[in-house]
């Protein structure tokens, strides 16, 4: 008899399991674990050094060399180059945004579709396109404008919107509120809040505690790269220990 479907636990769309990250000989994450299920938020929080970014660029192979298991959907991805997680649906926006500035916003969002293109699923570059006109129509009335002209907060939007052009299923967001008016702030978690009712999977790593911890259902705390504490994200939030592992008392 085929087993119940409602008991088989359904497995978490990534995965990390003892994950060590290097800078050349120097270990800046120890051991990670991680589940992350379809549609879920998990907030990456920790003071300054801690290693979100280094985590972040663990998953996405971006920079760093890694060790332990790393599942998309099921299939080790640790091994794989940056350009081919992207193609299996994993995106990444770095703090730095890296976005091409001399270009238009149209141009910088074409180039977000080049995986999609590559891997011959162009057919799917009209649904992505539909759906950052929807997240931000701030983008879509620009299209023509340069991108180095736009404001902090449009420029992070045109850097969300380039990543969603791949199509992934999981977003890996590096700080994105940093330095952007609370206005901005609404505009892009609720972008966020619309990613995960349509089933993507967000790992957003924040010095921002409030603002991560409303958007997200789990936190993780680093503290010197290994995971200090891990909860639903508003214990965590509310931990008598936040406050020692962010100013080291
Ligand atoms: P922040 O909030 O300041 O961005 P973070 O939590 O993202 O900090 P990481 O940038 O991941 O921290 O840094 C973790 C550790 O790895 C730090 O000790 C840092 O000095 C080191 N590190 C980061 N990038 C490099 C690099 N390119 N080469 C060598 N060491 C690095």
């Amino acid at each position: 008899m085929a087993p119940d479907p409602t008991l088989v636990p359904s497995p978490a769309l990534l995965q990390l399991s003892g994950v060590s990250a290097f800078y050349r000989r120097v270990q800046s994450l120890q051991d990670i674990d991680l589940d992350v299920p379809a549609g879920a938020s998990l907030a990456v929080l920790g003071a300054n050094g801690a290693g979100k970014t280094t985590l972040l660029r663990a998953i996405s192979g971006v920079m760093v060399r890694r060790q332990g298991t790393i599942r998309l959907d099921g299939a080790d991805i640790a091994a794989l180059p940056p350009h081919a997680i992207v193609r299996r649906g994993l995106a990444q926006v770095p703090e730095s945004k890296h976005l091409f500035k001399p270009l238009s916003v149209a141009e910088n969002i074409d180039i977000g579709a080049l995986p999609l293109h590559q891997a011959r699923r162009g057919g799917e570059v009209a649904a992505c396109r539909d759906l950052v006109d929807e997240l931000f129509p701030i983008l879509a009335a620009r299209r023509s404008q340069i991108a180095g002209t736009l404001s902090g907060g449009e420029q992070q939007m045109l850097a969300i919107a380039r990543a969603l052009m791949s199509r992934p299923r999981v977003l890996l967001l590096d700080e994105p509120t940093v330095g952007l008016a609370p206005k901005v702030n609404e505009m892009l978690f609720a972008a966020f809040l619309r990613l995960r009712r349509i089933g993507l999977a967000l790992i957003i790593a924040e010095q921002a505690v409030r603002l991560a911890c409303d958007v997200a259902d789990e936190a993780i705390v680093l503290h010197l790269g290994r995971v200090a504490l891990r909860g639903p994200a508003r214990e965590v939030r509310d931990h008598p220990d936040l406050k020692r592992l962010y100013l080291g008392e």
